[in-house]
Parts: C-alpha cells; sequence; structure tokens
C-alpha cells in the first residue's frame, strides 16, 4: 500500500510539473486581460515611445506591462523609492521588445534594480596567463545573465522622453536579455529554427565587421561606436536604433533591418504617422 501511495504522488508530482507552464500561461493571459490602472495610464499617454504606436500595439503593449509589473520586483538603490511612473516607464520600453508576441515575458528576468543616476560597477578578473585585473566602470545599466537588470532612473527617463536619436539603455538592455535567453550574450539570440543562424550570422557578421572598420577610421554611422566593441553590444546597439531610427536603418542598412524585422516581429519604419518613435524623423 505504501509503495501504491507513493506511486500515487510521484504521478500527482509528475502531471503538476508537467502543468506547470500552462498553468503560469494561463495566469499571465488572466493578468494581461485586467483593465489597465488609470494611474499607469496616465503614465503611458507621457511616454512617446508607447502613446502614439499603432492602436492594436498599444493595446498589446498594455497587456505586457501589466504581466511584467505582476512578475519581475522592482528594486531601488541608494534610496530611490520606486513609483508608478518609474515601473511603468521601465516596463513600457521593455515590453517595446516584445511586442511582436503576444504572449512573451522575458522569462528569465526576476528583478530590476534602478539607481537614481548612473552608477559604479567594479569587476575583477584574472586573464589567461594568471595576471589580476581590477576595473571601474560608470554605467547607465547592466543585464546580468542570472535575471536582473539594472539601470539608470535618469537615463532611463531621457530616453523615454528623446525617441528618435538612437540611444536607449532600456532597449539597449533587454536586447541583452533576450541575447542571454539563449545562453552568454553572443549577439545569437534565439531564432525559431536552426537553419535562421545562418543568414543571421551572415548578415550581422558583415554588418558588425563594416561598423569596426567604420570605427576605427572615426567615420559616422548610424550605429554608436560601442557596438564595434563585440558582436553582443552590435545587437543591442542596432536594437536601439532599430526602434529609434527604424526609417534610416531601413534606408542605410536594410539586410539587418530586415534581420531584426524577423526576429522582432515588427516594423517599426512602417508606423510613421501612428508612432513618435518615428515622426519625428
Ligand atoms: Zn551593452
Amino acid at each position: 500500500m505504501p509503495a501504491l501511495i507513493v506511486s500515487f504522488l510521484a504521478l500527482l508530482l509528475v502531471l503538476w510539473l508537467l502543468g506547470q507552464p500552462y498553468l503560469s500561461a494561463a495566469r499571465r493571459q488572466r493578468i494581461r486581460q485586467r483593465p489597465f490602472p488609470d494611474a499607469w495610464r496616465r503614465v503611458l499617454q507621457g511616454l512617446p515611445c508607447a502613446a502614439e504606436l499603432p492602436p492594436e500595439l498599444q493595446a498589446r503593449l498594455q497587456g505586457h506591462i501589466q504581466v511584467f509589473i505582476a512578475d519581475k520586483a522592482f528594486i531601488g538603490c541608494q534610496g530611490l523609492v520606486m513609483n508608478d511612473e518609474i515601473r511603468i516607464t521601465i516596463a513600457a520600453q521593455a515590453c517595446l521588445l516584445i511586442l511582436g508576441s503576444s504572449s512573451a515575458h522575458y522569462q528569465n528576468l526576476r528583478e530590476i534594480l534602478v539607481y537614481p543616476d548612473s552608477f559604479v560597477v567594479e569587476h575583477e578578473h584574472t586573464d589567461s596567463i594568471g595576471v589580476e585585473h581590477h576595473s571601474r566602470q560608470v554605467l547607465a545599466g547592466e543585464s546580468w545573465e542570472r535575471g536582473q537588470v539594472v539601470l539608470s532612473w535618469h537615463d532611463t527617463l531621457a530616453g523615454a522622453t528623446r525617441t528618435d536619436d538612437g540611444y536607449n539603455v532600456v532597449i539597449h538592455e533587454f536586447a541583452h536579455q533576450l541575447d542571454q535567453e539563449a545562453g552568454s550574450a553572443n549577439g545569437a539570440p534565439r531564432l525559431p529554427r536552426r537553419e535562421h543562424y545562418t543568414r543571421w550570422s551572415k548578415v550581422l557578421g558583415a554588418e558588425f565587421e563594416r561598423l569596426c572598420r567604420v570605427a576605427s577610421r572615426h567615420e559616422p554611422s548610424l550605429f554608436d561606436d560601442y557596438g564595434a566593441s563585440d558582436p553582443a553590444e552590435f545587437f543591442a546597439v542596432i536594437s536601439e536604433a532599430f526602434f529609434e531610427q527604424p526609417q534610416r536603418m531601413l534606408t542605410e542598412h536594410p539586410e539587418l533591418y530586415r534581420e531584426l524585422k524577423f526576429f522582432y516581429r515588427l516594423d517599426p519604419a512602417s508606423w510613421l504617422g501612428a508612432s513618435t518613435l518615428t515622426s519625428s524623423q
């Protein structure tokens, strides 16, 4: 009899584990369908990156924001007190990147740490010949593989209000998060099928080399020179341009634009007239 009970409990456990993804998806769907709070709507209406999206994307954005705020912890650092303005401003920009899907939700992300302004990060590492290095950087944002994004509120707000300059720390760090869903950030986020990586690496590889050449000669480019640091930074930098300067990217880098359009399942260049993301260009 005890063996029968143990087997039964084991079966229940297996069924519970198998059912978890469906229960979680159903829970998120219920959250998406809740009425969007008026206080949150007022913050959203003040954000150019969200206020003039096409109507169907605005509705989806509100659903994603509700799930994002229900699921992720917002932690104020250095005395910064979290409020609706901070949470909605971050969530709206982060959820722009997943608007192409009705169910995406940054599955690995648990926490967003928010500093009042840029913050100092110190790293220690030992190189291949055993020499220890110490580095100190002042950052506006950082994305960690273990489910955290760190942001400067000052830079987050600047990115939310200037939507056509190609600089947006939230888009940058959340592009890293998507990249990190497929393992360490390397500029190759999860694509639908194996064969898509061939085209992705061909197009992004050629454009990365091009940016490296341009940056080394100090020539002008649509993309920030920082994108020439490595393929992961390149993906984050071109994602900023994709959402903030889509028409120029489509004109000057059409193949690259098409790869990001395929990955994000969004076409920001077509939002002209419906979105301030493009209306000021
Ligand atoms: Zn980066």
